[in-house]
């Protein structure tokens, strides 16, 4: 692309990348504008005509081999917040923010004063509480120490560190605590669904797959809720959209009162339960 302008290169990217992504001329913006080192803002109004710097088709590269914008560019908006990413996490969804949704509406003019997370990986759902939510202290577990170092980071980044801590371990590490929020984003896909070649090639296994039926890790949750919420504690556990029924049974038989949230895209997407 040598002697081509940003302006060209882009409109060539986003052919290119049209064959992988349904956001193709997004995506060769953002990569774009990291390789210029400028936001995507100022490239569009200021630097069409500059000469396309060095680094920006090796970029393209990786995104032509499926890898997602957000380990690409190391970053990804959730929430109010924006959170460092890296392959050991699962890349924060909007369709998890449905938990945040829920948990504002439940508590309405109240506020929690202690979240839980579990399965924080990059500290998403825990770090967009206690932004919401200023007096609130949390914490997050995860199985996985690399994911932790990475949410630990997050909340450090975000001026949160003073109020978040972190557990390395199962589901029921931070018991015997209780908390008024509880936050879970488990696994749930069924071991053998067929993943979009972004997923699939690139996030963690272990924050996506949940056996057979997606539903092991439910199963495991469902008699460790009551003990983990406070009296008038509220947990948002997020589900896939076709397993409102299956875990709602599972957590009613726990002894959990159990209401269903469809995330934007009208998909049953968070479990809402009590104690
Ligand atoms: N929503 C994710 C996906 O479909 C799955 C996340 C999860 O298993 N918790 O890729």
């Amino acid at each position: 692309m040598s002697g081509a302008t940003v302006t060209a290169a882009l409109a060539g990217a986003t052919r290119a990348l049209a064959a992988v992504s349904d956001t193709a001329r997004l995506d060769a913006e953002l990569l774009m504008a990291a390789a210029l080192g400028c936001t995507r803002e100022t490239m569009l109004l200021a630097r069409g005509g500059a000469a396309v710097p060095p680094g920006f088709a090796a970029l393209i590269d990786r995104r032509l081999a499926h890898e997602p914008i957000a380990y690409i560019l190391g970053e990804r908006d959730f929430w109010t917040i924006t959170l460092a990413v890296t392959p050991a996490v699962l890349i924060p969804r909007a369709d998890s923010e449905t938990l945040i949704e829920a948990a504002i509406d439940r508590f309405g003019a109240r506020a929690p004063a202690t979240v839980l997370d579990l399965g924080t990986g990059s500290g998403a759902l825990l770090l967009a509480a206690l932004a919401q939510w200023p007096q609130a202290t949390g914490t997050g577990v995860d199985a996985s120490a690399a994911a932790l170092a990475v949410a630990a980071d997050n909340a450090a980044r975000l001026g949160l560190a003073p109020r978040a801590r972190f557990l390395h371990g199962d589901w029921d590490a931070a018991c015997p605590a209780r908390f008024d929020l509880l936050l879970c984003n488990p696994p749930y896909v069924e071991t053998d669904a067929a993943l979009p070649p972004d997923v699939a090639r690139y996030e963690p296994a272990a924050a996506l797959f949940a056996g057979v039926d997606g539903l092991d890790d439910y199963r495991r949750l469902a008699p460790l809720l009551p003990r983990m919420l406070a009296p008038g504690g509220v947990g948002c556990v997020e589900i896939g959209r076709e397993q409102a029924a299956a875990v709602s049974a599972l957590f009613a038989a726990a002894g959990l009162g159990v209401s269903v949230r469809r995330d934007l895209a009208g998909h049953d997407r968070c479990l809402i339960v009590t104690g």
